[in-house]
């Protein structure tokens, strides 16, 4: 995959990309990251690429001519077509579903706004408009890197152990399940017998039951969506049960 960053704070890719699992992926030639600076496409003396809002208001917002030029520009460069993906808390939350589907381009293009933000025509150049979350950050290129880790880490290859990416939070709709490693016994907070036991239904089952424990208690919302079995449903009910003792205020909603 080719990922084109285009940021008026270039210089801050590279120690991310250049590490670790993208870093390797670059290395064996999984990846290539371009990141490009704005203000090559500007005109003036001072490489302005902000103006004052029409309108008025505080801030600046980013001008629209720099951005056209370098979306042009950047596409120019191929090998392929990329797919242009803007960011802004206006756009659609990024999720797991997103970071799947951007995995199989061959080609990216992020821009990444600083600022108050960019004038509105410069949006028609997206193809989409992601957000992170429902907060506000100084600008996109966390969420260039945060879409191109998740996205990148998906392709074929890019993960040491086949398959690591699988059964993670969010591949089957619902939390991943508590996970453990050595000591058995650590400042007195001992693993699960069963993760011990060597049995492998039953290890697979209080997984399950530990995802959809975990997916009750912090994203209720996930379980209207995720595809359940009837024994998952009934899994479900002794776990709401149990936490309805535990801690009368947790949430009391259930998927059926
Ligand atoms: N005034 C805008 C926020 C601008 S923040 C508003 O109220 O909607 C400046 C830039 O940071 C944005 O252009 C966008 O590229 C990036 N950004 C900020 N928050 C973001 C989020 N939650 N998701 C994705 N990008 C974000």
């Amino acid at each position: 995959m080719i990922v084109d960053a285009v940021s008026v704070i270039p210089e801050v890719f590279g120690p991310y990309v250049d590490a670790s699992i993208l870093g390797r992926a670059q290395k064996a030639g999984l990846l290539e990251f371009r990141a490009h600076d704005l203000r090559e496409w500007t005109h003036d003396r001072h490489r302005t690429v902000d103006d004052a809002p029409f309108g008025g208001g505080p801030g600046m917002l980013m001008k629209p001519a720099p951005i056209f030029e370098a979306v042009r520009a950047v596409q120019e460069l191929g090998p392929v077509p990329a797919h242009v993906v803007f960011f802004s808390p206006c756009g659609k939350p990024f999720d797991q579903a997103a970071a799947e589907r951007l995995s199989r381009e061959e080609r990216l293009l992020f821009v990444c706004g600083r600022y108050e933000g960019m004038d509105e025509r410069a949006y028609s150049l997206a193809d989409e408009v992601l957000s992170l979350g429902d907060y506000v950050l100084t600008g996109g290129e966390l969420a260039a890197l945060t879409v191109t880790d998740a996205a990148v880490r998906l392709i074929p290859g890019v993960l040491g152990g086949e398959g690591s990416a699988d059964e993670e939070s969010f591949s089957e709709g619902l939390l991943e399940f508590e996970q453990y490693t050595r000591p058995a016994v650590f400042e007195g907070m001992a693993v699960p017998d069963v993760l011990l036991s060597g049995d492998h239904g039953r290890i697979k089952e209080w997984r399950r039951s530990s995802a959809l424990e975990r997916t009750y208690r912090w994203r209720p919302d996930l379980l209207e969506t995720a595809p359940l079995s009837e024994k998952d449903r009934d899994l479900l009910a002794d776990v709401a049960a149990g936490l309805e003792d535990e801690n009368p205020t947790g949430p009391r909603e259930t998927c059926s």
